[in-house]
């Protein structure tokens, strides 16, 4: 066995157990007065700067403080607490002034330009090339180019917008946690299927309460929403879901973003102004593969007119079964995703319900990694005595068809908490190569899902299969990669826009009928999902694919449009108001305060960004045709996305690198025919 590899690895990972909140800062302090010191004595030494004696060293002095600060971030999302809350807070104002300062650092800069105009720089790989580029872009776009007083009012905005983003996802962290309603009757949660019910009667021992509690953790939530017949209940819900951490609801003015949105709007504009850009989507635009903003908003309104059609008919459809087959007066939003559910159950004979049983969670990842060893050659296998932030957490390591070491990967699957709402991969350690060998990358896959309930096995939803395969196909990006550059290794130096593609790339397998044959097996009787079931899944799989085409298309013109104007021209109400005249096919009531809780773009890194979804989705649909069209297993065409796309990260324009694997440009028919929507 190769023992040695994985005594590597355990030397890199964080020791969880023991993160002190009250020492966070006085080592971070340490650790910054070292960095610093580091970065001092590199820069001092007389010798003409060369990969070896100034990149390499530099980015290992990086390295040491992105090790440091992955857990407490990480923890931060997944086991809040006051203390460890504080040091992070005083701990982000700190890592703020650090990269700005490097940033704005001309030695630095000027380092890195001998570099780039020196003898030895033809000589240097691709890789390598990029790293020297993307570093002078990040210079000029940390404020190099601009007079002293003009830094100074760069570093204090990068400063104040790290603060405010952070409140922003703590108001909506406990806004959610906030709520919770007791119910001692379950007459009163008739339609709530069986996992749902005994997920609110855990919720109630967990709070020393008896019979029934609901929370607005999504597993619980989301249930409500879709099965309840208590339409009273389906709206107190709504209401207090969508308006959390705002000036409306039951909590109104308590945890209230409002002023927070306002303040980061005013200072990522003025951030971009400083640099020269016209706005915030200008100056977002620079490091993604967009070229222009008009591009991105003609992208969303030209799929949003294609999209339309289909979604009228959806809603139509949708308001005609709740009038006259649900005997409601009127579709409210509260009633979109139960009559939603009933008229799936009705037109297909097919309820997510249904399905449940055939996706215990374990079943399912043993399927998932089953997919990648067929696609990739990769298998992945547990690794014994890692320490981890909770007993829920597994921890595994990937090898290559040689049994080389990749990458290993934490698995946080279950809500609870004091963890955040969503799925979503982090880096815990990057793939770097120096003199003493390989640093194995290793992730952080987090999701939501239902925990286990009365101890046993937690039964997806398709709908959560899909999320597990999405986030595991950025897991790969980060962990396969080849890259020895920790810059552009993994999702490093990956165009924003472009992240996306391996993630909803891998989302397709969940859905192929070979693949369903080993990540589904009954609960009781192991069977696979039978022939039927799967038609009819399959047969709903496009169900209002026009309405949710339109909703995501909301949402990212929404922060398009937002981030493209100077911040009070309108205010942030009435741009969504407006975007949602124009695309939304269902009214929204006007209680609902849906950008209060928007963290992908106010806490997330998604600002004038969220388009970057539909955007790669072109992408990774266009290259899952290419298995279409060549077999979902075809090995040869597995071996080519991991070697033109998986392997190479950041390393070479990700267009390029599309194209390679592709053979063409981009088409978005394929995207179009997945949704069902170019019929
Ligand atoms: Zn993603």
């Amino acid at each position: 066995m190769t023992a040695s590899d994985i005594d590597r690895v355990r030397t890199t990972l964080p020791q969880f157990s023991t993160i002190d909140p009250t020492k966070i800062v006085a080592k971070l302090s340490d650790l910054l007065t070292q960095n610093r010191q580091g970065i001092d004595a590199l820069l001092r030494d007389p010798s003409a700067k060369t990969w070896a004696n100034f990149v390499l060293p530099f980015e290992e002095i990086g390295d040491r403080l992105n090790r440091f600060w992955s857990p407490i971030g990480h923890l931060h999302g997944v086991a809040d607490s006051d203390d460890l809350r504080e040091a992070y807070n005083a701990a982000i104002t700190m890592l703020t002034d650090y990269t700005s300062e490097l940033a704005q650092s001309d030695d630095l800069a000027n380092a890195f330009r001998n570099i780039r105009d020196g003898d030895e720089f033809a000589t240097l790989s691709l890789a390598q090339h990029k790293v020297v580029e993307n570093a002078l872009r990040d210079f000029q776009l940390g404020g190099i180019d601009l007079d002293e007083e003009k830094r100074l009012r760069f570093r204090e905005l990068s400063a104040e917008l790290a603060t405010l983003t952070t409140q922003f996802s703590e108001h909506v962290l406990d806004a959610t946690q906030a709520w919770s309603k007791n119910i001692l009757s379950a007459d009163s949660l008739a339609g709530l299927p069986a996992d749902a019910l005994s997920l609110a009667i855990q919720n109630a021992r967990n709070k020393d309460e008896s019979g029934y509690t609901l929370t607005l953790d999504f597993p619980c939530y989301m249930p409500v929403m879709s099965y309840c017949d208590n339409r009273e209940l389906r709206e107190e819900m709504y209401t207090a879901y969508v308006t959390r951490a705002s000036d409306q609801g039951p909590y109104a003015g308590k945890f209230d973003n409002s002023n927070t949105i306002d303040e980061i709007l005013i200072r990522r504009f003025e951030l971009a102004k400083l640099l020269g850009f016209s706005n915030f989507a200008e100056y977002s635009l620079a490091t993604k593969m967009a070229d222009s903003t008009a591009t991105v908003i003609e992208f969303l309104e030209d799929l949003a007119a294609r999209s339309r059609p289909s979604a009228e008919q959806d809603y139509e459809k949708l308001k005609e079964f709740a009038i006259e087959e649900i005997g409601l007066d009127s579709l409210e939003p509260w009633d979109m995703a139960y009559c939603t559910e009933k008229l799936r159950e009705k037109a297909y004979s097919f309820s997510q319900q249904e399905l449940r049983p055939y996706f215990p969670v374990d079943r399912v990842l043993t399927g998932l990694f089953e997919t990648v060893q067929r696609l990739f050659g990769i298998s992945v296998s547990e690794i014994d005595g890692i320490d981890t932030w909770h007993p829920d957490v597994l921890f595994r390591g990937i090898r290559d068809r040689e049994d080389n070491l990749r990458g290993v990967f934490y698995l946080d699957l279950f809500a609870r908490d004091h963890k955040r709402g969503g799925a979503w991969m982090d880096e815990c350690v990057v793939r770097r190569v120096d003199a003493t060998g390989v640093q194995y990358p290793a992730a952080y896959l987090t999701c939501n899902f239902t925990p286990p309930i009365d101890g046993k096995q937690s039964l997806l939803t398709h709908d959560e299969v899909l999320t597990l395969f999405h986030e595991f196909g950025h897991g790969l990006h980060h962990m396969l990669t080849l890259v020895d550059q920790a810059a552009v290794s993994g999702i490093n130096g990956v165009p924003w826009d472009g992240v996306e593609l391996p993630s909803q790339f891998l989302e397709n397998w969940a859905w192929e009928r070979a693949a369903l044959d080993f990540i589904s097996g009954h609960i009781d009787s192991g069977e696979a999902l039978s022939e039927d079931l799967y038609a009819r899944m399959h047969a709903a799989k496009d169900f209002q694919a026009g309405m949710q085409m339109l909703r995501q298309i909301e949402f990212a013109l929404f922060d398009f449009t937002l981030h493209a104007q100077e911040p009070g021209t309108m205010p942030v109400q009435t741009v969504l108001n407006q975007i949602r005249q124009k695309i939304a096919v269902a009214e929204v009531p006007a209680f609902n305060r849906f950008q209060h809780g928007f963290s992908h773009i106010f806490a997330g890194g998604y600002a004038a960004g969220y388009y970057s979804y539909k955007w790669a989705e072109v992408l990774s649909a266009d290259a899952f045709s290419r298995f279409e069209e060549e077999g979902v297993f075809n090995q040869d065409t597995g071996r080519a996305f991991l070697e033109c796309i998986l392997e190479r990260g950041g390393s070479e324009d990700t267009m390029e690198l599309f194209k390679r694997f592709r053979g063409r440009e981009p088409d978005i028919e394929p995207l179009l025919r997945h949704a069902g929507l170019s019929r």
